[in-house]
């Protein structure tokens, strides 16, 4: 049966969600790291970005930047295409976009202003704050400085997520299911989940019974190439 059709006004949604996530361009931090020189999130060999559908429409029309993906746009990557394909929501497109060299700022998809965070939502099915993408905790510069990222950020996304989550529900499933994951992952570490609460403050959230304790995000964990790093 054919999804009905959900209207999304892709450029408001692009202006609503705007805020850098820090107050300087953190690529500059982790672009050193990596041996392509790219940022790890706009550097195909390490991120994938998705798009909604609606996206795509608008892109495709706006700008040269953006692709669909293709699965052979990184030349080390041996993985199966077909395997990213499957584990992608159905509701959203794998895209691919020139680089970081041609990045137009406007035209960013709405997976580049997210990132590294996705919306936690709890077991009983309430979004509480920002978490973030696992997999880039060893390469991604903000997952080890959760401190930098500005109120401004974390208002804009909780903002954001508010207005999708009431018209696509595929997208609170999908970040249900992501925040499940989560919580299995870090409960086989014995580790507990970094949250940028939607209050404002921060918290470590236990994976079993999702109770929160408050920390100072000073003293959130580092890793990979900025856990023996001096400042900030
Ligand atoms: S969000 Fe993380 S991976 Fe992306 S540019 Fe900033 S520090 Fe690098
Ligand atoms: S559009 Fe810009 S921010 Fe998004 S992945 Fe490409 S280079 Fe990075």
């Amino acid at each position: 049966m054919e999804r009905p059709r959900i209207h999304l006004d892709v450029r408001s949604l692009y202006d609503q969600f705007d805020q850098p996530v820090t107050e300087f361009d953190c690529g500059e931090k982790c672009r050193l790291h990596n041996p392509s020189g790219k940022p790890f999130c706009c550097d195909i060999c390490h991120a994938v970005p998705v798009a909604f559908s609606q996206e795509w429409e608008y892109l495709r029309l706006q700008t040269d930047l953006w692709h669909l993906w293709r699965g052979n746009e990184c030349p080390e990557d041996e993985s199966n295409p077909d395997r990213l394909r499957s584990q992608t929501p159905e509701h959203l497109l794998l895209m691919a976009c020139k680089g970081p060299a041609f990045c137009e700022r406007n035209y960013r998809a709405s997976s580049c202003r997210q990132f590294p965070f996705f919306p936690y939502i709890t077991s009983d099915d309430r979004f509480i704050g920002l978490s973030y993408e696992w997999e880039f905790e060893s390469t991604c510069w903000v997952i080890s400085h959760l401190h930098s990222v500005t109120a401004a950020y974390r208002r804009e996304f909780i903002q954001v997520y508010d207005d999708l989550f009431t018209r696509i529900p595929n997208e609170f499933d999908s970040y249900a299911g992501a925040s499940e994951e989560m919580r299995d992952h870090f409960a086989s570490l014995r580790r507990r989940i970094p949250l940028l609460h939607r209050n404002g403050k921060d918290y470590l959230l236990s994976p079993q019974n999702e109770r929160l304790t408050r920390v100072d995000p000073l003293r959130y964990p580092r890793f990979g190439f900025y856990r023996t790093e001096s400042g900030s």
